[in-house]
Order: structure tokens, then sequence, then C-alpha cells
């Protein structure tokens, strides 16, 4: 990362890793932490209430970030345990934000998720409709809108999407640029990312069955509109929380 900074004529430290422990366990969490490590993506939410409360109680500076998808029944809990919801790309999801934050007294930095490449199978706010969301968002949240999110197509050059991810986070005055994975965290500071969000380079890969690239768009595709209801707490990732 400090090279990639260098490179692209950025101060040091102007990019966050986020480290992205999913389906790993508490124990490389802690391992990860004692090296300095303070910053955490996970990707559902019960899988990170199974992991971070012991930790956070004895590292207060450990921050978290919601990176895979939310839905609306996990709104509340999601919002009294992460510091950073990156996967805001929906109204009703919006809904479900304000009402928990005015429930629990505690509202999460806010990054609107964008399906940059408008791909069918993944999460995010149609690129289409992004400039209208974050317009509401930002009326709606206020300086907790931080920023926005994406994941590029899998294939091909991630490049051109970056730059219209940094083009729309700076249209709508945002200060927060989450793009770049392990195989592409370089170029998207390259493009002004302020936070790369890290998981097989660290950890190495994921001790899951789930598709390493899965990135969260596994559980996308039923998050809108009919499994928001019907999904019963605890059901949709049985093996998620096998290691914690
Ligand atoms: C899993 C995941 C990552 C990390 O991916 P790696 O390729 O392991 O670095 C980043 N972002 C999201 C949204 C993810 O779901």
């Amino acid at each position: 990362m400090d090279a990639a900074l260098r490179a692209a004529g950025r101060p040091a430290g102007s990019a966050t890793l986020v480290a992205v422990s999913k389906f790993h366990p508490a124990a490389a969490v802690e391992a990860a932490v004692a090296l300095g490590q303070r910053c955490f993506g996970e990707n559902r939410v019960q899988e990170a209430a199974a992991k971070f409360p012991p930790l956070r109680d004895r590292v207060p500076d450990l921050r978290l970030h919601l990176i895979g998808a939310l839905q609306t029944n996990k709104a509340e809990d999601a919002v009294r345990l992460f510091d950073t919801i990156e996967v805001l790309d929906r109204a009703r999801l919006s809904d479900a934000i304000a009402r928990a934050a005015d429930r629990v007294g505690r509202l999460p930095a806010l990054l609107v998720q964008v399906n940059i490449g408008d791909e069918p199978q993944k999460a995010g706010i149609a690129t289409a409709e992004a400039d209208r969301f974050l317009r509401t968002q930002k009326e709606r949240f206020g300086d907790a809108l931080r920023g926005v999110m994406c994941i590029p197509p899998a294939d091909g050059d991630p490049i051109p999407f970056f730059r219209r991810m940094a083009a729309l986070a700076s249209a709508h005055g945002l200060p927060d640029l989450s793009m770049g994975m392990s195989d592409d965290f370089e170029r998207a500071i390259g493009e002004g990312a302020t936070h790369v969000r890290v998981g097989t380079a660290l950890f190495g890969a994921r001790p899951d069955t789930a598709s390493p690239s899965d990135t969260g768009t596994g559980t996308d595709a039923g998050t809108d509109a009919g499994t928001d209801i019907g999904t019963g707490a605890g059901l949709d990732h049985p093996g998620a929380v096998a290691g914690a």
C-alpha cells in the first residue's frame, strides 16, 4: 500500500487497510491485532457478532466495517455492531438503518454501494440511479454519509470503473472511496481509493467452501425485496460461523 501511495504521489497513510476477516476465526483477527491492524471488514452480521464483541472490549480503537449484503431485518444488529456500513444500496435498507439508528441511538458511517458494472448478480445501486440515491441519502444522513464503495466486474480492467467511482465521490463531495481487493488494491490506490478491502492477501485462502471472490455477491441475489422478510435470523449461512 505504501508503495502504491508513493507511486500515485499520495501521502503515506492516506488509504486505510480494511482487513477482510470473513470466514477466518477470531484467532486470525487476534493475530492481526497483535501486529497493529485495527480496521476489519466482515460480510455477515451474525459472524461478526460472534467474533468481535470480546475483542472490542480489549481493543477500544478497533473499527469494524460491514462489507456484505445487509438484510433489512438485521439492520438494527448492524447499527449496533459496525462502525461503518459500506453496503447501503436501496431505499428500504436506508429506511431500516434510519429507524434502527433512532432506536439504538447510534448511527454508523455509511457508504453507498454502487453496482458500477451494472451486473445483474451484484448488489449495489444501479449506476443510472446513483446520483439521485446519493443525494437523497445525503439529505437523510448528512455527514454520516461518508462515501461510496464498489466491487468492479471480476474480469477485465478495473481502472475505468475505479475512475467512475472516484468521479462519483468527488461530484457528491464525499471523502471515502472504498475500492480495491487483494488482486487490484494497488490500482485502486492509484485511482484514489481511501479504503482498500483486502482478505486473501493478508489471511490466505478463506477456510470455507464459498467461492473466494464471491465478495458478498452470493448473498446479494436474495437480499432485496423477497428475502428481507422471510429469511430467518441465523439461517442464511450456517457455515459462516463454524470457526468463530
Ligand atoms: C471478501 C471481500 C473482499 C476481500 O476479497 P479478497 O479478494 O480476499 O481480498 C473485499 N470486498 C468485499 C465486498 C468482499 O466481500
